[in-house]
């Protein structure tokens, strides 16, 4: 069952050049209890899709169109105060940097215990032990003197563990993972994904998980969507995905992977297009291997592949 619907979500921002758009009928679901991987190389319009859904949004973007479901309703209808009851208590954030959320000039158990006493309105040795107990699921050793501590004297991987705890702490049911791992070495990386899956399986969470890292996918995610330059160009299961690769972007992303298919690394030609550029047809035609003259004109549209595989390209019935 879904527990977040994105429905057609258009979005754009004003520009010194005027209004561009930035996403074009993004549609996706989030299923309880389930890790759903939103891919795409930076600046494809993955994050900006994420904020949308806790209405975190430059002042410069505008919401065309569009429906994001949540408990049933659509939440972009929802007031500023109304959202800030769903933010951090129902759906919480994982930054890339865990330095942006955590403030160097408080100890980590002031910043959690404030959480715990705006969200559950727990105080005292109530909302301590609540602290101690957050730190001790994201496996932070010695939890009750950790929360004397002050974030810089936290590895990478704890300030992101206590991020984490800080989300768990309001019982938040989605997690918005953005690129989670990226400033960290590869042993906590993995450490940090083995958490957040232990939290999906035990607390029956819902992630959605940023990234750029389709082997961070493959063994992670159970949903997938890919993005390019705006649109959602692939969308299926986890396994069906790695094993019916469709869109020629996906494929291309796939062999810049290292042991991959035994097959040899290939970079993708060119760049993502910026904002301000106008494509016609496909966008990802200047770059695709596979264009021929209908991509050049003709927008592709999502279309099913095969059960519960969708793909945007000309090439795939
Ligand atoms: Fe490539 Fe054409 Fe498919 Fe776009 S529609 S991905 S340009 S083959």
């Amino acid at each position: 069952m879904a527990i977040i619907d994105v429905k057609n979500l258009n979005l754009g921002f004003n520009t010194e050049s005027g209004f561009r758009q930035a996403l074009w009928d993004v549609s996706f679901s989030l299923e309880a209890g389930k890790m759903l991987a939103l891919v795409g190389e930076s600046g494809c319009g993955k994050t900006i899709s994420a904020m949308s859904i806790l209405q975190l949004l430059p002042k410069t973007a505008k919401i065309l169109s569009g429906e994001i479901i949540y408990s049933g309703e659509n939440i972009l209808t929802r007031s500023n105060e109304d959202m800030q009851q769903i933010r951090g208590k129902k759906i919480a954030l994982i930054p890339q940097d865990p330095m942006t959320s955590l403030n160097p000039l408080f100890t980590v158990g002031e910043q959690l215990l404030e959480v715990i006493r705006i969200h559950q309105g727990l105080k005292g040795k109530a909302a301590e032990e609540k602290a101690v107990e957050a730190l001790e699921k994201v496996q932070i050793p010695m939890a009750k003197e950790r929360l004397k501590s002050y974030p810089h004297e936290f590895s990478g991987g704890m300030k992101q563990r206590a991020i984490i705890a800080m989300a768990l702490a309001c019982n938040a049911q989605i997690l918005i993972a953005d690129e989670p791992t990226t400033a960290l070495d590869v042993t906590i990386q993995s450490q940090i994904m083995d958490l957040i899956k232990q939290i999906i399986v035990n607390d029956n969470t819902s992630v959605l998980f940023i990234t750029h890292d389709l082997a961070l996918v493959r063994e992670n995610a159970d949903d997938v969507a890919v993005m390019y330059a705006g649109r959602i160009v692939e969308k299926s299961d986890a396994y069906e995905f790695f094993k019916n690769t469709c869109h020629p972007y996906s494929q291309a992303l796939l062999n810049s992977l290292p042991n991959v298919r035994g097959r040899n690394l290939e970079t993708i030609k060119g760049q993502p297009p910026s904002i301000n550029q106008d494509i016609s047809g496909c966008r990802f035609h200047p770059r695709c291997k596979k264009c021929y003259e209908p991509c050049k004109e003709l927008i592709p549209e999502l279309t099913a592949c095969s059960d519960n595989h969708f793909c945007a390209c000309h090439l795939v019935p």
